[in-house]
């Protein structure tokens, strides 16, 4: 058995920076992840990282959590926002000191650029690779202070017992065998669920692990319907153009030409925030002013030399995919599920309602973004929360004497894979991935109804049964078995994707990324609440609104740009 103080699931971003923290501090701290922490889909964040530095223009934090609170229509935890955009500059400075190499202003200072839904030039980068810039920066301090990593370790389940968490159990791919890894406090940093949807900016791997596990074991996911739609993402592969590049000014056209934002966004243009962008496109390409069921991102005008030193890497991937130069021609975009704002639910320091498992990035709702996250909000969200719930979860073991390891996990979790690696004939789980993606894409898209949700849930409850009467692996081997490894990920992707139509089908409103045609207002009076999804094994979640939300200095208004 192995034994941590504390024990990070993931190794991207804010798997990283907690257990850096964790490491600063002292504490014994291990990461348990899928794959390399390098390879982690932080690697892929092109834009930028937000912080109030005021480098290009006056600035504040008060500024930032204002902005982000209106980006969440107003359903974003004002004490949560406020506390990220506070402490923004601090990890920009920390990062920055740990080797982290952003991009310049001609003086020297941290360059900022414009992203949407910002009153200011707020988003710090590294050209448009800053994930990955920030990755490697973390993934030195890691091997700096000698922290263990399992790595190529699938976690599997929570342990939790006498209420208080006590570890996972995780699978490790080079040799089949199942591991108790037993800790005082676990912090889940596990990524995103784009891959409920058929097209995804998102990595193979972001498949709702955490949230899965931490919805079976019993804790709740907190405001799922609420799926951020990227604006700007490839036809063919789904592979997304930062909006750092409307942030440089490229422009969104249509098929007569129009740069049509101003018509959705009078103030702000290609600059409005997601939800906005992405359901003006989609209503330019159902109105049939779209080109081959796309709309056009302009960067001629940027000029090579400003594309070549900002945007290198979108120009080659959409050079790649679609044959076209943004040097000479518009790029045809979509919009594509990239966010997801809802997650585990957790607090402003990532601590969950269980004592000991925190929740950090992606798979956290903490809930900072809301109902709509703005672009640089992400990247930052994992730094601040990574740290913070490292911080708190070291506090917390100085309270714990020795835990008890979870026997009777350990053994649930090897029953569990005896009857996926028993069973002869079945469904496999690609195809049961298959159904869900299409009835996600087709029902659960930028514009809702009822009618399509109901539709999402039905599909999806008799998904979830055929999954746990019938699903089985075909490949029997103990090396590298990517069958059982898919099949385990689809079995999270179920739930989150059951959580999410279930949560859209209930909410009778549209606010931020939920756009419902039948209930086109916000609702404050009814709906200003977090929806909380907890598990009905067999059936659709079970659904509460019982956290209300928290409102500090923001009072709602309409919410224009
Ligand atoms: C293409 C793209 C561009 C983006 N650009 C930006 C941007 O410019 N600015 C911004 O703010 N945000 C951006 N985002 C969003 C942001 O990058 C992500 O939300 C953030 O990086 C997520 O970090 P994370 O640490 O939470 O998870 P990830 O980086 O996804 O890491 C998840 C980790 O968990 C591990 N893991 C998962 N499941 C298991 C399991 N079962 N067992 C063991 N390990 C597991 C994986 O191995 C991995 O190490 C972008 C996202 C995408 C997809």
């Amino acid at each position: 058995m192995i034994k941590h103080d504390v024990v990070v699931i993931g190794g991207g971003l804010a798997g990283m920076r907690a257990a850096v923290e964790a490491a600063e501090a002292g504490a014994d701290v291990a990461i348990v992840s899928k794959m390399h922490p390098v390879r982690s889909h932080s690697g892929a964040a092109q834009g930028g990282i937000n912080a109030a530095l005021g480098n290009c223009d006056e600035d504040s934090p008060e500024a930032h959590a204002f902005d982000t609170v209106k980006g969440s229509d107003y359903l974003a935890d004002q004490d949560a926002a406020s506390a990220m955009c506070e402490d923004a500059p601090h990890q920009i400075i920390w990062l920055e000191h740990r080797g982290c190499i952003f991009s310049r202003l001609p003086d020297g200072r941290i360059a900022q650029r414009h992203f949407g839904g910002a009153g200011t030039p707020r988003t710090c980068y590294s050209a448009d690779v800053t994930g990955l810039v920030i990755l490697h920066t973390l993934w030195e301090q890691l091997e700096r202070f000698g922290v263990k990593v399992y790595e190529e370790y699938f976690c599997t389940a929570l342990c939790i017992e006498d209420g208080i968490g006590t570890g996972v159990v995780a699978y490790n791919m080079r040799n089949g065998q199942l591991e108790l890894i037993t800790a005082k406090a676990t912090i889940f940093a596990t990524g995103g669920a784009g891959r409920m949807y058929t097209k995804t900016t998102n990595a193979y791997a972001s498949t709702a692990d955490g949230m899965g596990i931490a919805f079976k074991a019993g804790i709740p996911l907190m405001d799922m319907e609420f799926m951020q739609f990227h604006p700007t993402t490839l036809k063919e592969n789904g592979v997304l153009m930062t909006e750092g590049a409307r942030g440089e000014g490229a422009y969104l056209l249509n098929s007569l030409g129009e740069r049509f934002m101003f018509k959705y966004a009078p103030n702000k243009g290609e600059l409005a925030s997601r939800d906005v962008v992405s359901r003006a496109e989609w209503t330019e390409i159902l109105e049939g002013r779209g080109v081959d069921g796309c709309v056009l991102l302009d960067m001629r005008h940027l000029g090579r030399e400003k594309i070549l030193e900002r945007l290198p890497q979108i120009r080659e991937l959409a050079l790649d995919a679609t044959g076209k130069d943004a040097f000479d021609e518009p790029i045809p975009i979509l919009p594509g599920a990239h966010y997801t704002m809802g997650g585990i639910e957790a607090n402003a320091w990532g601590a969950t309602r269980v004592p000991g498992v925190y929740a950090a990035g992606e798979c956290a709702c903490i809930s900072v973004h809301g109902a709509n996250r703005l672009g640089g909000n992400s990247l930052l969200e994992t730094i601040v929360f990574g740290a913070r719930s490292a911080k708190h979860a070291i506090e917390y073991i100085k309270g714990v004497g020795t835990v008890r390891p979870s026997e009777r996990t350990l053994k649930s979790e090897q029953e569990r894979i005896a009857s996926l690696m028993s069973r002869t004939s079945g469904t496999r789980a690609p195809v049961l991935r298959k159904r869900m993606n299409e009835t996600m894409s087709a029902n659960t898209f930028i514009f809702r109804d009822e009618a399509a949700l109901a539709k999402a849930v039905d599909d999806l409850v008799v998904i979830r049964r055929e999954f746990d009467e019938s699903a089985y692996v075909m490949d029997k081997s103990s090396t590298f078995n990517t069958d059982l490894v898919g099949t385990f990920e689809t079995d999270y992707l179920i739930d989150a994707a059951l959580c999410l139509a279930r949560g859209a089908l209930e909410r009778r409103e549209s606010r931020g990324a939920q756009a419902r045609t039948d209930y086109p207002e916000r609702d404050d009076t009814n709906w200003l609440k977090h929806t909380l999804a907890w598990r009905e094994p067999g059936k659709a979640p079970r659904l509460d609104y019982s956290r209300p939300v928290t409102i500090t200095k923001f009072q709602p208004e309409v919410r224009t740009y």
